[in-house]
């Protein structure tokens, strides 16, 4: 049995070290999942005070405040303190980080400080690893590139037996004198075949404000049973990470979703074991195989009977479809608008949709009588004044009841072929 510590940096929903987690147990090895520091939001009037991640960005609250998002209070000697006496009582073989590509320099920073004390492997997954795994590898000892249920498993199958852990297929690795070895990827997992994520509280630590406390999750994982019944989407936006891992591993096939029997199994158990009230389907686009749908709707009222939320875009979804989610409990559901000009969505987003279908899509959320959420991005660098005029008018439109929780402007990720524009602009 070999001991894997699994480390976030800052709180917000992370799927991927409860996942790992899960895998590890059910090979039989032992896991701890640290989540240290927490994001905050500030004004843009006092964000100087702290540090922000990088492609952080404005928010700007229905309020009409700005808001700079991804902002942290340093690291703390007693926040290190407190992390490095909490994989010392574990006594972990293997750490492992689950990061994106905003903070490289702040993993960077911790993995420096854990070298000093802990003469283990130390792998690098995730998003950002997977994107840049050039700038990822001189930190770590391994980068796993893409889905990591496998990797995680062999590394810690290799390191238990005492085996070479070099030629790990799906991973980059550091070798002694410093050389990159960069090994084919593997192939996108099935998904019937993952393990139920591990979100038993007793296996999570939250380290923040020079406080730890153990089992309790971070505090936007309540009574909310955050699942994915697929990965993968049938759209790729220029601006989105979707369109990204299809250009790197191929669109055939990479729109996965689980099997009704193994969703609704790992429901059932997070119903019995967990104190939840609620279900968030966190699928890219959740109104998609209405054959899934028909299957999967009935059961879930039946056998798990909570109210859930999810996403749908304006394209894939109709009112019956809409009526048939909420017979099942959907209470309210959060639809991508992001722009309310045709040009900006065609030319530059790759989500050519007309508005008068998006503006037909959100009175159906209206009619099925859900609750209705809908995502919007402003200040993207290519909008000219007709744009925008466009924007406001669509919304002048749109129906009212449909709201927007905040306006976010455009980050662009590094190699997102929206970022490529924007640079050549
Ligand atoms: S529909 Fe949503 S998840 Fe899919 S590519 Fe576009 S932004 Fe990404």
């Amino acid at each position: 049995m070999a001991r894997v510590a699994l480390i976030k940096l800052f709180t917000g929903l992370n799927l991927a070290p409860a996942q790992l987690s899960g895998e590890l147990l059910r090979a039989g090895h032992k896991s701890k999942i640290i989540y240290f520091k927490n994001y905050e939001d500030h004004l843009v009037g006092e964000a100087g005070n702290y540090e922000v991640a990088d492609f952080s960005g404005r928010l700007y609250s229905i309020d009409g405040r700005e808001l700079i998002w991804n902002c942290y209070k340093p690291f703390s000697d007693t926040e290190y303190e407190l992390l490095i006496n909490e994989l010392r009582d574990f006594a972990p073989d293997v750490i492992g980080f689950s990061l994106y590509s905003g903070i490289i320099k702040e993993s960077a920073q911790v993995t420096r400080k854990l070298r000093e004390h802990f003469d283990v492997p130390i792998i690098w997954g995730g998003a950002g690893p997977t994107l840049e795994p050039e700038l990822c590898i001189p930190h770590a000892d391994l980068v796993c590139i893409n889905e990591g249920e496998e990797v995680i498993v062999d590394l810690a199958n290799r390191v238990d037996a005492g085996l070479p852990w070099d030629d790990i297929e799906g991973t980059w690795v550091k070798a002694a004198d410093g050389t990159i070895i960069k090994h084919k990827n593997r192939p996108n997992i099935p998904l019937n075949n993952i393990a139920i994520p591990d979100w038993k509280r007793g296996n999570y630590v939250h380290i923040n404000a020079d406080q730890v406390k153990r089992g309790r999750f971070p505090q936007n994982l309540g009574r909310e049973y955050p699942i994915m019944t697929q990965r993968g989407c049938p759209f790729s936006c220029s601006f989105c990470i979707e369109s990204r891992y299809q250009e790197m591993f191929g669109k055939k096939d990479s729109l996965r979703r689980r099997s009704v029997d193994v969703v609704l199994e790992e429901l059932r158990w997070a119903k019995q074991f967990l104190d939840i009230e609620t279900i968030l389907f966190y699928d890219d686009v959740f109104t998609v195989n209405p054959q899934w749908l028909r299957e999967f709707l009935p059961r879930y009222k039946e056998e798990i009977g909570l109210p859930f939320w999810c996403y749908t875009y304006p394209t894939t979804h109709n009112v019956e479809l809409l009526k048939s989610l909420k017979a099942a409990g959907c209470i309210s559901i959060t639809m991508g608008v992001q722009s309310g000009s045709e040009r900006i969505l065609r030319d530059y987003y790759n989500r050519p949709t007309k508005m008068t279908r998006v503006i037909e899509a959100g009175r159906e959320i209206v009619e099925a009588g859900l609750t209705g959420f809908f995502d919007l991005i402003t200040s993207n660098e290519f909008d000219r004044e007709e744009d925008l005029r466009a924007t406001f008018e669509f919304l002048l439109e749109f129906p009212k009841e449909l709201k927007c929780v905040a306006f976010g402007e455009m980050i662009s990720f590094p190699t997102y072929s929206y970022s490529l524009m924007s640079e050549q602009n």
